[in-house]
């Protein structure tokens, strides 16, 4: 029997996760401030101490005072970078990044995500199925693991200083593996859980460390095990078998949680109930609750369950997550109360949100009043009655949202309700590819961009001055129109065919949106982590959509005024429009998707009108929606397809509806954007080195397609050579009449020096290519 830490019994409240950004963004701050070398490596720990400190402080305020409460899940940047850094499994292209005693400074963790001028960064990916993106571990034969992060260690120790006990957080050795992909230099076939027996004994160390400094529980997070893989089931068991039959073996440790956020458990829930961990999370918001035999099974560990959904924004029917808890506790054990997920993808406070109306805020619950919630149920389960309060007023307000104006708006009803066939397609290909040919007489390998040009202080400036009211609404528009000019002048410079107006006049292209549209709020404070320093401020969607005047009409004729060249019209898809904001829970999606999709289609009639032949619909979030099961996926790309084409299917056939996603690990969803029917599609190829195009060409996709030649996410500069190979490549495996020239994505993130240099050189690099066509 291993020597464990006294057993404090689980927090009966509890977070799986809190945000790490800060309230006002702290992080990003001094983040950003110390790579741009204006603070030191002294001020950015300083900064992050006083993030982690009042997230403590907070939540125990919230009453999460228990021993162990307080989810330790702070990050410089992504937990699962932090996971690499602890186990040391830098990936060999990056040299020696370990300094004399073996350990991973904070410079090289940001190297790791940011590159360096002859590396890319690791490679970026959405993490399960949220807005939050991780950092890809590339794991070979001969990558080799030791400890080298103190970081959890040293947080864990410093609010125990000040005299608070966290729970420390760490990324399961499961899904690690499982999340990682095989490095360059592995041979085929190379599966990364093939070294599960080389983690292990860091893991184990770590537990040993944590245990040292006087931590009575450890996080343990396994949400692969929600998902499905390509790696056999019977794999997967066997190695959370192992792996927790290792860790609990260690000489000194933590009490071990095992947390399986974003969906249900199912057959692993057996799994791990035969294992010696000492409580195990589900996602009961998500999933289902678990049969009485599966819950038998869990024996004397404790059964953490997660009825408050830790990933919207909707305030807890309490009433029914009591119901759930008592079916849990009359087959479980132990039970105790918390979130679905980590609350990092939730804004921190809805108090702050004083500009919402009344109503609307006594609908929602932000990360703080998901603690309450948490906390109002734990004393649910020890004491119905000390509850009864809290979930009567949870249940009036649920009441009042079902009743409230412009939840149903009938005329909305009424259209979407008698939509037919015929509005969800358009003419054939052929017939559409050559009346667009006629239209627009591009040459072959067009150039375009992704739509936004930098977002530089001066535009964001004057934003802020005209929302403050120190800038007039015209003043304002004149320095948008300044802009456009300034950008369609820089693309004709360069020798671009199709240009774009830059979206200058957008804070964001969801939210733009949603300010636009009837239905939607956008909050003052919603900061959410999307990866790294990078924060969105998703709107809220609660209720029918409505668009009651044009959104971006006057800016695409303006900037079709300026040129001869056609002029892409540049709008947000319905999917991506809902994925990126939160979405109302009260209906299914596909039904908000088919509102929002009429709305669209009257903004593309408007824009026709207007003289605009290009139109993009951006859909960059298609696979961020995908559920994780097998099962529920054909379903999801059914709708969300359908909305896509509801909203571009009134378009002419020489109109050219262009769409763009940002990634390219197409898998399960390449028919579906395929379906999409776009006349083009851009993807992401620079990141990820054109291996998109050998799937493209498998699957015979056959309209316009731009596999991006510039990745957009570092300040980095593609030389010329670099992105004539990629062409070159792309050249080989498809059509080059299908082929675009484009980046990856859009610029607003860029600054100007190194956006100009770029694209320069995807011109030059064109001109080569078409000259050997
Ligand atoms: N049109 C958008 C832009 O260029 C697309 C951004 C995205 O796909 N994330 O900014
Ligand atoms: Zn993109």
């Amino acid at each position: 029997m291993p020597e464990n830490n006294p057993a404090t019994p689980f927090p009966a409240a509890s977070l799986l996760g809190y945000p790490r950004i800060g309230r006002r963004r702290e992080l990003k701050r001094a983040v950003e401030a110390y790579w741009a070398g204006k603070i030191d490596a002294d001020a950015l720990d300083a900064a992050a101490k006083d993030i982690q400190l009042s997230i403590a402080r907070r939540l125990q305020d919230l009453g999460l005072t228990e021993a162990a409460a307080v989810p330790g899940t702070f990050s410089y940047y992504d937990q699962v970078l932090d996971a690499t850094a602890h186990l040391g499994a830098v990936p060999a292209r990056f040299g020696n990044l370990l300094d004399a005693e073996g350990q991973l400074d904070i410079d090289g963790y940001f190297t790791l995500a940011r590159g360096t001028k002859d590396q890319q960064p690791l490679e970026m990916t959405k993490w399960f199925d949220t807005n939050y993106h991780y950092l890809v571990p590339e794991i070979g034969p001969a990558t080799t693991f030791a400890l080298a992060s103190n970081r959890i260690v040293a947080e864990f120790e410093f609010a125990l200083a000040n005299g608070i006990e966290t729970r420390p957080y760490i990324v399961g050795p499961v899904t690690y593996l499982l999340l990682s992909k095989a490095s360059d230099d592995a041979p085929a076939g190379f599966a990364p859980l093939s070294r599960l027996e080389d983690i292990l004994p860091v893991y184990t160390q770590l537990l040993e460390k944590l245990a040292a400094a006087g931590a009575s529980w450890i996080q343990l997070d396994e949400p692969a095990l929600v998902v499905d893989h390509d790696t056999p089931a019977a794999e997967i068991e066997a190695a959370v078998a192992r792996s927790y039959e290792v860790l609990s073996g260690a000489a000194r440790r933590p009490q071990i949680l095992v947390s399986t956020p974003y969906g249900a458990l199912d057959g692993q829930l057996g799994t791990l109930a035969a294992t010696a961990i000492d409580a195990l999370h589900i996602d009961a918001f998500k999933g289902a609750v678990p049969s009485a035999a599966a819950l038998a099974a869990l024996g004397d560990k404790t059964l953490v369950a997660g009825v408050v959904d830790g990933h919207n924004i909707w305030r807890n029917d309490l009433a029914a997550s009591a119901a759930k808890l008592d079916e849990l506790k009359a087959a479980a054990g132990r039970v105790t109360v918390s979130t679905s997920t980590s609350t990092q993808h939730v804004p921190h406070d809805v108090t702050e949100e004083g500009q919402l109306s009344d109503d609307l805020r006594s609908w929602l619950a932000f990360a703080d009043q998901k603690a309450v919630e948490v906390k109002a149920l734990a004393s649910y389960l020890a004491d119905p009655a000390s509850a009864r309060a809290a979930i009567d007023e949870a249940s009036a307000a649920i009441a009042g949202r079902a009743a409230a104006a412009g939840v149903r708006r009938e005329e909305v009803r009424t259209r979407t309700g008698s939509l037919t066939d015929a509005d969800f397609s358009r003419s054939e290909y052929a017939v559409r590819e050559a009346a667009q040919e006629k239209a627009l007489h591009l040459p072959p390998l067009p150039t375009t961009t992704i739509g936004s040009f930098p977002q530089t202080s001066e535009i964001r400036s004057a934003r802020a001055r005209n929302n403050k009211g120190e800038l007039t609404n015209a003043q304002y528009e004149q320095l948008m129109k300044d802009e456009i000019k300034r950008v369609v002048e820089l693309q004709e410079e360069l020798g671009y065919d199709v240009l774009v107006h830059g979206e200058p006049e957008r804070n964001d292209m969801v939210q733009y949106f949603a300010e636009n549209l009837d239905g939607f709020d956008v909050t003052v404070h919603g900061w959410v982590q999307s990866y790294g320093s990078r924060c969105t401020r998703p709107s809220i969607l609660w209720g029918d959509v409505t668009r009651s005047a044009p959104i971006t009409v006057k800016w695409a004729e303006y900037a079709q005024s300026l040129t001869g060249k056609p002029m892409k019209g540049m709008l947000t898809g319905p999917v991506t429009i809902l994925a990126w904001s939160f979405v109302r829970d009260d209906q299914p999606l596909g039904e908000t998707a088919n509102q929002v999709g009429l709305a669209l289609r009257d903004e593309i009639a408007d824009l026709e009108a207007a003289g605009i032949k290009i139109i993009q619909v951006d859909e960059p979030a298609l696979r961020e929606l995908l559920p994780l099961r097998k099962a529920e996926q054909a379903a999801y790309l059914k709708w969300s397809v359908e909305s896509f084409r509801l909203a571009t299917a009134g378009a002419a056939d020489a109109t050219q509806i262009h769409t763009h996603l940002c990634y390219s690990e197409f898998g399960v969803i390449i028919d579906a954007i395929d379906g999409l029917d776009a006349d083009v599609t851009s993807i992401e190829a620079a990141r990820s080195r054109m291996e998109v195009v050998h799937d493209l060409e498998s699957h015979g996709f056959g309209r316009g397609v731009g596999p991006g030649v510039y990745d957009i996410h570092s300040p980095r500069v593609p030389g010329e050579a670099e992105v004539t190979e990629l062409l070159a490549t792309a050249v080989k495996h498809v059509p080059s009449r299908q082929l675009w020239v484009n980046p990856d994505c859009g610029l607003k993130t860029r600054g100007y020096a190194e956006t100009e240099e770029s694209l320069r050189n995807l011109v030059k690099a064109t001109k080569t290519i078409r000259a050997g066509l």
